[in-house]
């Protein structure tokens, strides 16, 4: 399972300081909600970019529980699951700012993110219903995109809102957020 907390640092901060050795993990556990169950078990990379599109790879940490086996790994808010681009170069190019250099850089890829938006968008519409505000008639996935950041904040604000709260992001429904593979150490 993934978990997505607010992390305030630039992804350069984060790999200095070596953060991800300083992530808490819950005192319960999200899978089978024991107390205290949780021990650290190392970390995993992934690449992502900066806020100026240079790529980095940084140390993601997970814990495993003692009681039911799941793992658990923190991602700090400047991570998209499964996407590389920092989600404030995400933000700027969905909502149609003057292209950056960065921008430019990941263009391609970036237009990919913006379909899977659009694709998923209607879903995410009806998932929502009226957390973000009442939707207007006819709405388009531009104006529902307009809506969400509205009400919601930054792409990394609406990110942890909509993972926490409805265990999807702004692109797709990932298993990582499900807590249906709770079991699948001990079923094996
Ligand atoms: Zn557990």
């Amino acid at each position: 399972m993934q978990k997505i907390y607010p992390c305030s640092l630039s992804p350069e901060e984060y790999n200095k300081i070596e953060h991800h050795s300083q992530v808490q993990c819950d005192t319960v556990c999200p899978h089978c909600k024991k107390a205290l169950g949780l021990r650290a078990l190392g970390y995993y990379l992934r690449w992502i970019t900066t806020l100026l599109g240079a790529l980095l790879r940084i140390r993601v940490r997970r814990f495993r529980c003692r009681n039911c086996s799941g793992n658990v790994s923190y991602l700090p808010s400047f991570a998209l699951t499964y996407r590389i681009v920092h989600p404030q170069i995400v933000q700027d190019f969905i909502d149609g700012v003057q292209p950056t250099r960065a921008m430019q850089h990941w263009w391609t890829l970036l237009q990919a993110y913006r379909r899977s938006w659009q694709k998923w968008a209607q879903t995410l519409r009806q998932e929502l219903g009226c957390a973000f505000g009442r939707p207007a008639e006819k709405e388009t996935a531009s104006d529902f995109w307009q809506r969400l950041r509205r009400k919601g904040g930054s792409v990394m604000e609406i990110t942890m809102g909509l993972i926490k709260g409805w265990k999807v992001t702004l692109f797709r429904r990932y298993s990582c957020h499900q807590q249906t593979e709770q079991y699948q150490f001990s079923q094996g």
